[in-house]
C-alpha cells in the first residue's frame, strides 16, 4: 500500500516509539543517526504530535523541512499555521509547540535535531480536538 505520494526518503515503520505522545498514526524513519540527527516523520490525515518542548541549555530546538503534503505548525499563545511541502519551519529550544498534519491530508517533514547542551523533549497534552477541529 502506497500511504503517501512522492516520498523521495524512505517512510519508515510505524513510530511505535512516539506512539503515546502522537494522536493517530505516524512513521518513522531516521536517515541520518550520525553528527546530526534526521528523522523523516510521515502523518496520515489527521495525525498530530501533542504540545512538546525541545529544551536545551544552548543550542538545541528542531528544524522542519516539509517534503510532502500540507500541515500545521503552532506555538503555544500563538495562531497555527498551515504549512506545505517546500517550507521550512525553525523551532527554537524551549517553546512548546505541536507539529502534524492537517485533518484530509497526508503530511511529511524531515526532523532536524539542532545539536544542544541538555538536549531533551518534554512531551505535555495533546492537541484538544476542539482545537484541531477549527483547523481546515
Ligand atoms: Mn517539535
Amino acid at each position: 500500500m502506497k500511504i503517501i505520494e512522492n516520498s523521495i526518503f524512505p517512510v519508515g515503520k510505524k513510530n511505535d516509539a512516539f506512539a503515546d505522545y502522537f494522536v493517530g498514526q505516524s512513521y518513522l524513519a531516521m536517515l541520518s543517526t550520525e553528527q546530526v540527527a534526521i528523522g523523516n516523520v510521515t502523518f496520515e490525515p489527521g495525525c498530530r504530535n501533542n504540545w512538546h518542548i525541545h529544551h536545551a541549555k544552548s543550542g538545541g530546538g528542531q528544524i522542519l523541512l516539509v517534503t510532502a503534503g500540507r500541515g500545521y505548525y503552532q506555538e503555544f499563545g500563538k495562531k497555527p499555521m498551515e504549512i506545505h511541502a517546500g517550507d521550512v519551519i525553525n523551532i527554537p529550544a524551549n517553546v512548546k509547540h505541536w507539529h502534524g498534519a492537517a485533518p484530509d491530508s497526508w503530511f511529511q517533514h524531515l526532523a532536524i535535531e539542532v545539536p544542544a547542551v541538555e538536549g531533551q523533549t518534554q512531551w505535555c497534552e495533546p492537541v484538544s480536538d476542539e482545537e484541531y477541529r477549527a483547523l481546515k
